[in-house]
């Protein structure tokens, strides 16, 4: 047993730029030898996609337009993976979204469009692309689902507003899939990362007082980055973690075991 993906293919839902944390586990994948299929959000990000894939050691990688808000899209693109490589061993789900002006404030103010719209992107997303992996049996040889969380799902923080109860509800929709899917050898995690700067971490108010607060108090008295949490992602992908679903693990240098 080791971490090998070798012969294995993934897909990576959420790369906008390097500083992705989709493209993070993309590295990650793709030097354990899984051949990558990626997804993106709309024709503005393609030539970023193409061009970090283009960086990777092989040329076998898909790339495909994948808006989530739209079923129809979500079931041509995997109708497209599934012709051109069968089937697939694992789905990071890395995508997220809220309006700017709903992460600073006071929850209460937020509106019905953006809490939906928050939920949307943000958390029913992994159940439409999960359930259209299974409709179309991509996963027939059991696979590994792998989602994005954050602590602001968990307990208050201060900002996150919206976006942590899309994080609630897309914990919970964690467990309720990986009940679904595991008969059929499908496990289903979260990975909690900490805070790492990127394109929408920055729509989060104060988000750079929150570095400077895990700098100081978390156990590891670090920042996480793009790499660590590609890395467990790689182990959640793999046979190592076997017995490991509907679990959440998080990776932040410590900060959510810390109290006052
Ligand atoms: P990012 O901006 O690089 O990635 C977010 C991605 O979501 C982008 O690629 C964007 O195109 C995609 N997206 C938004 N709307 C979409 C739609 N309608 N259809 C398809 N894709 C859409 O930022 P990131 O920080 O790498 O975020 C990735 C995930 O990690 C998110 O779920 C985020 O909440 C989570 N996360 C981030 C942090 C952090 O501090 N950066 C911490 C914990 C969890």
């Amino acid at each position: 047993m080791n971490l090998s993906l070798e012969g294995r293919t993934y897909v990576v839902m959420g790369v906008a730029n390097k500083r992705s944390i989709a493209w993070g586990i993309a590295q990650s994948l793709s030097k354990a030898g899984a051949r990558l299929v990626f997804t993106y959000a709309g024709e503005r990000l393609e030539k970023n996609v193409r061009q970090l894939a283009e960086t990777l050691d092989r040329e076998d990688s898909l790339i495909l337009p994948c808006d989530i808000t739209d079923d129809q899209a979500i079931k041509e693109a995997f109708g497209q993976i599934k012709e051109e490589v069968g089937a697939i061993h694992g789905l990071a789900h890395c995508i997220a979204f809220a309006n700017k002006e709903e992460l600073e404030g006071e929850y209460l103010n937020v509106s019905r469009d953006g809490f939906l719209l928050a939920q949307n992107i943000s958390s029913y997303s992994l159940t439409a692309v999960a359930k259209v992996v299974r409709d179309l049996d991509l996963m027939k040889e059991g696979g590994s689902i792998v989602t994005m969380t954050y602590l602001g799902g968990e307990r208050v923080v201060k900002n996150y507003n919206v976006m942590g109860v899309a994080k609630a509800s897309l914990d919970a929709s964690v467990r309720y899939l990986a009940n679904d899917l595991g008969k059929d050898n499908i496990r289903v995690n979260a990975i909690s990362a900490g805070p790492i700067r990127t394109l929408s971490a920055k729509g989060i108010g104060g988000f750079n007082d929150v570095l400077k607060e895990i700098e100081a108090k978390a156990p590891l008295r670090r920042l996480t980055n793009q790499e660590e949490v590609g890395d467990t992602a790689l182990f959640l992908m793999s046979d190592l973690s076997r017995g490991i679903t509907g679990e959440l693990i998080h990776v932040d240098s410590g900060f959510n075991i810390t109290g006052l």
